[in-house]
This record gives structure tokens, C-alpha cells and sequence, in this order.
């Protein structure tokens, strides 16, 4: 379960929206407008799923303690 990653347009860096690509939370969310807190610089950034793509790679530990979603 890949979590869905954007780019911080600070850093320049991929960093996790904190959703999973298979997450319903995911998948009920708007098209555009969506905010995450950054991992990279601190901030928030706002996001479109558009912008956004599977991680490919094990999340950092730190981001997953972070962005951690329940099951249900
Ligand atoms: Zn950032």
C-alpha cells in the first residue's frame, strides 16, 4: 500500500501526503485543494491528486508515525 507522495516546493523534495494510494480516504477526496502538512520544510502545502504519485519506495518511519491511517 504505496503511500501518495507530492513534491515540497520548498525543498524540492518527495514527501508523503500522509494517504495511501489504496486508502478510502484517498479516494474521497477532492480533486485539488488538498492541504498536508511537509515533512521536508515543516509547512503546509497544498496539493492536487493530479500532483501526486505512489511512493515506490518504504515510506520514512518518521512520515508513516505521522500519517499513520486507521482501518477503520
Ligand atoms: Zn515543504
Amino acid at each position: 500500500m504505496p503511500f501518495m507522495m507530492m513534491t515540497c516546493v520548498k525543498t524540492g523534495k518527495a514527501v508523503s501526503t500522509g494517504h495511501t494510494s489504496e486508502s478510502k480516504s484517498f479516494a474521497g477526496i477532492a480533486a485539488s485543494g488538498n492541504k498536508s502538512r511537509c515533512s521536508a520544510c515543516g509547512g503546509t502545502h497544498m496539493w492536487n491528486k493530479a500532483d501526486t504519485w505512489p511512493a515506490t519506495e518504504a515510506p520514512d518511519p518518521v512520515l508513516l508515525r505521522v500519517a499513520r491511517v486507521k482501518p477503520r
